[in-house]
Parts: C-alpha cells; sequence; structure tokens
C-alpha cells in the first residue's frame, strides 16, 4: 500500500499538464484516478487502467474535463486516422496484430511452450506481461475492450487481423467505406510522443518510414481455436460492468503463474475462462470503483483455486 500511495502522490504532484501511465498491470488504476481528479490529461500507456476501471474513470474524464491520449500503437493509430473526421464518421475499427511468439507454431505445439519461448516476440521489444499476452493475442483482446472505452464502437463494429510486419499500427473504415491506416516503423517512442504533442506534429530525426524496404505486406485472420483469449475478451467486453476488471485481474495472475512455471500456456485461457464463468451471477453492470477493486482482488484468488481444478470445463463463451 505505501508504494501505491507514493505513486498516487506522484501521479497528482505539482502543475504538469499530463501524466504518462506506463506501469504495468490494473496497479496504473488508482494513481491514473487520481491525475484525473487533479485535472492533468492522461497519456495512457497503461491498458489496464481503462480496462478495469472503464465504467468509473470514463465518467470522471468528462467530469474533471481531462483528455484520455492513447499512447498504445493500435489505439495511437486509430486516434491519428480520427483526426479531422467528424462526429458519427467511423464506422469500424480495425486493429492489427503481429500474432506474437507462436504465429508460425502449429496449435498442437502449443501444448509444449516454455517461459522462453514465450518471451521471443517478433516485432516489439516490451516487458514480460505484454509479452505473453502478445503470445496467447489476449493483449488484442484487451486492446478491443481499450478500443470500445476510448471510441466508444460496439463490439461487434471492432476486428482484428493479423499483420506479421507491424508496419500498419491499425485501421478505421469510415462510414462510406473509405479506409485509413497509420503506417510506420514498429517503435513505441511515436504513439508516445503523438500522445505529448497532440494535436501538434514534433520533427524527428528518427529513421524515416521506406515503403520499399518494409517489404511485402500481409494480412490473414486470427485463429480461434488457437488463440481462445481473443473470445474471451470479447465475451468479457460485451458482458461490460466488472467482467473486464475480472478479466484482466484473472489474465494478470494467469500469466504470473505462467512465468513461474506453476501452470502451462494453454492454462492460461482455461484459468481465465473459468474466473470469468464464476464471476457471471455477481458481475455488476455500474460498478463504484470499490466493486472494481474487489472483483480484481477476487479474480487473483479465483485464479489460483481454478489453476488447482484445470480439469472442470468452463462454459463462459456461449
Ligand atoms: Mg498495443
Amino acid at each position: 500500500m505505501g508504494a501505491v500511495s507514493g505513486i498516487v502522490e506522484v501521479a497528482r504532484y505539482g502543475d504538469a499538464e499530463a501524466v504518462v501511465t506506463g506501469i504495468v498491470g490494473c496497479a496504473g488504476l488508482l494513481p491514473t484516478i487520481a491525475a484525473i481528479e487533479a485535472g492533468q490529461d492522461i497519456a495512457l500507456a497503461n491498458k489496464e487502467t481503462l480496462i478495469a476501471g472503464g465504467p468509473v474513470v470514463l465518467p470522471l474524464v468528462e467530469q474533471y474535463g481531462v483528455k484520455l491520449l492513447p499512447a498504445d500503437s493500435e489505439h495511437s493509430a486509430i486516434f491519428q486516422c480520427l483526426q479531422g473526421v467528424p462526429e458519427g464518421g467511423l464506422r469500424r475499427i480495425i486493429l492489427t496484430a503481429s500474432g506474437g511468439a507462436f504465429r508460425d507454431w502449429p496449435v498442437e505445439k502449443l501444448a509444449t511452450v516454455t517461459v522462453s519461448d514465450a518471451l521471443k516476440h517478433p516485432n516489439w521489444s516490451m516487458g514480460q506481461k505484454i509479452t505473453v499476452d502478445s503470445a496467447t493475442m489476449m493483449n488484442k483482446g484487451l486492446e478491443v475492450i481499450e478500443a470500445h472505452y476510448l471510441f466508444g464502437l460496439d463490439y461487434d463494429d471492432i476486428d482484428t487481423v493479423i499483420h506479421p510486419q507491424s508496419i500498419i499500427h491499425s485501421l478505421i473504415e469510415l462510414q462510406d467505406t473509405s479506409v485509413l491506416a497509420q503506417l510506420g516503423w514498429p517503435d513505441m517512442r511515436l504513439p508516445l510522443l503523438y500522445a505529448m504533442s497532440w494535436p501538434e506534429r514534433i520533427y524527428t530525426e528518427w529513421k524515416k518510414f521506406d515503403l520499399v524496404t518494409c517489404g511485402d505486406l500481409t494480412f490473414r485472420e486470427p485463429d480461434h481455436q488457437k488463440y481462445p483469449c481473443i473470445n474471451l475478451a470479447y465475451a468479457a467486453g460485451r458482458a461490460a460492468g466488472s467482467m473486464p476488471a475480472v478479466l484482466n485481474a484473472a489474465n494478470e495472475k494467469a500469466v504470473e503463474l505462467f512465468l513461474k512455471e506453476k501452470i502451462q500456456f494453454l492454462d492460461i485461457p482455461k484459468v481465465v475462462e473459468q474466473v470469468c464463468d464464476r464471476h457471471r451471477a455477481d458481475n455488476k453492470m455500474t460498478p463504484s470503483l470499490q466493486d472494481i477493486l474487489d472483483a480484481d482482488q477476487w479474480a487473483r484468488e479465483a485464479v489460483l483455486s481454478a489453476s488447482e481444478s484445470l480439469n472442470q470445463v468452463p462454459v463462459f463463451i456461449n
């Protein structure tokens, strides 16, 4: 609790114009709320804050009149494409995904995945938790929920596509079927810079983009048998209320157990599904901050018991 209150103090300290929230996991929620209440704009590099706390964070953003600027590369791409699009012009979001470490592995081989296999991301250099989330594609599922809260589209209007080269960072479709994309090298500095400089564009000396040397751009549909986490995230997002907080916390805990070699790679979606299934009867549709913190805590404990009864068959996705 000491560390959390220290971070909360930093988040609301002084007269900063914007606070970049780059903490991994749901630990970013309370400091982000503190910064919003201090009237500071948020550059959101911590997706879990919005996924778990969306029902609480969005009304506060409105109430305090602050801006929530996405620093996640896909959401930055969507936000960049949206500049100049009139209200109501957006029809569909297409999130691109690298496909993670096991993009080219057959589904049968996933049962033997080791921690070091899961930590080899093909395109992006990131922390352990998000690299595992990329390998399960839960990262993309979480980003679908993040996109829903940031841009207000229904889940039916948010699609995902595997794009192994990570050059197109995401796309939007407008009402007239025109599609806009944002392209660039896979480099997190650009979305972070744009979250800080918006609406300005700052000149940089970074390596210029080159269509010819970047090579072929390819796309394919995600394999939902191989990546059950995507559908789990859509189901949790549609269930709304405190369910996304449960999905997020269950996933954080399951990834932690996987990194400690307490559960297998394929157990991650199994325990997350069991825990979401158990939360269905208790899902609060308009949760308070305390409800979200309680759901988060409950889900972490529920993962521990679910990891001990992995033979049960969950039935969360209908
Ligand atoms: Mg991302």
